[in-house]
């Protein structure tokens, strides 16, 4: 697979697959994290005075309505602001307005065209790698690289489609290597192995747990999906959030992994899911049903800290508690400074755990924040990852 330092790029037009799939809220960003993960890339490309177009999907686009709301002019402004340099928007994701832009470019210019998924709008066209799709916008440019680590699990029209397109002229660039180089680490991990899994559904995690309950030292459970555990294991869990449908899956694994699995031994409950009510700290054993867990309690902390702290590598998918709600975020973020404090080797699997991480101003200490949730979870599954297969 090809890297970005390998192409001579020198005044030539780069397309350039970016995640800048930033969260919205009334229209402005509200964490521009993607965006200043792209620039290393792009200024390699300004220093190799290459032309640079750069393509993204924002949000999902499924009717009309959707298009407004998922405009990448706001991160054409963002980007502009970061590189102290003009971007120029395109609003369209084909025709003559794209076409005659580019054939304008200068050296060090940048365009930054449409939200890729405009296509999804008749047909899918991005989305389901549409043929013609990824042949056009191949068309436009003489090098590819993708850098959307956040999409690498997928097979759209802009990164495969270009890709496949352009076999002998695509590479990754600066973020996408540099995930790969921090996830490969879990491919041998030196033990002891912790794996951390919380967050709602055991569902998306079953391949990661799966993949990894043969490598891993330990597995810590916390998160709703530890009362799916705990449910399996015949203990009471009150309305605590509940996956029915896999509650053989975990007492499979519970038979099969026991001294391996380690769930919450108490947990801070309350009477609704609010961030209003009163809490109390309860045994795991005591739950009543009218109570639901909403984080772990101190005695887990102590129990998962015992654990982590003679573990030389840790990979860390989904919070232990509802991060959101200030009352319920003491589990994850005193874990998550633990492993700091510690100087634990420790992969944050993108998504809500580095949200979490993030707020509490830990994002940046850990050894690595994936910038790819679902991407890292179908990683650690031991999926091939179709965006780096079209590379290959
Ligand atoms: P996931 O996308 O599966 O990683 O789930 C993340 C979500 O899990 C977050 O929005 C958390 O609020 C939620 N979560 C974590 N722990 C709990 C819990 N004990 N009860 C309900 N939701 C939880």
């Amino acid at each position: 697979m090809k890297k970005i330092t390998d192409l001579d790029i020198n005044n030539k037009k780069i397309l350039i697959r970016c995640d800048f799939n930033v969260p919205l809220k009334d229209g402005k960003i509200i964490d521009d994290t993607r965006i200043k993960a792209a620039l290393q890339t792009i200024n390699y490309c300004l220093e190799q005075n290459a032309k640079i177009i750069l393509f993204s999907h924002l949000g999902r686009i499924k009717e009309e309505s959707d298009l407004k709301k998922n405009d990448l002019k706001v991160v054409a402004t963002r980007l502009s602001e970061l590189l102290n340099k003009e971007v120029l928007f395109i609003n369209e994701t084909r025709g003559k307005n794209l076409e005659q832009a580019i054939s304008n470019m200068q050296p060090q210019d940048i365009i930054l065209v449409q939200n890729t998924r405009y296509e999804d709008l008749e047909g899918k066209k991005e989305s389901s790698n549409d043929k013609e799709l990824g042949k056009y916008w191949a068309s436009l440019g003489d090098y590819f690289i993708n850098d959307a680590f956040g999409t690498i699990h997928r097979a759209h029209a802009s990164n495969v489609g270009i890709a496949t397109n352009m076999p002998e002229k695509s590479a990754i660039g600066f973020l996408i290597e540099k995930e790969l180089n921090a996830l490969s680490v879990l491919d041998h991990p030196t033990h002891p192995f912790v794996v951390v899994l919380g967050g709602a559904k055991v569902a998306d995690k079953i391949g990661v747990i799966k993949n990894l309950v043969k490598k891993a030292d330990k597995i810590l459970i916390g998160g709703a999906m530890a009362f799916t555990f705990l449910k399996a294991k015949g203990l009471e869990i009150g309305s605590s959030l509940l996956d029915e449908e896999n509650i053989p899956f975990c007492q499979n694994v519970l038979k099969d992994y026991a001294a391996k699995m380690i769930l919450p031994v108490d947990t801070a409950v309350t009477k609704e899911y609010s961030d209003n009510e009163e809490y109390k700290v309860k045994d795991i054993t005591a739950l009543s049903k009218e109570e639901m867990g909403l984080d772990i309690g101190p005695k887990t902390i102590e129990l998962f800290e015992n654990i982590l702290k003679e573990a030389n590598t840790v990979i860390w998918n989904g919070p232990l508690g509802v991060y959101e709600f200030s009352k319920y975020k003491k589990g994850t973020d005193t874990i998550l400074q633990y492993v700091v404090d510690n100087n634990i080797k420790t992969i944050l699997g993108g998504g809500d755990i580095v949200a979490a991480a993030s707020n509490a101003n830990l994002k940046d200490k850990v050894y690595h924040s994936s910038t790819g949730g679902g991407a890292t979870l179908e990683y650690l599954e031991g999926k091939e990852l179709p965006g780096l297969v079209a590379l290959q």
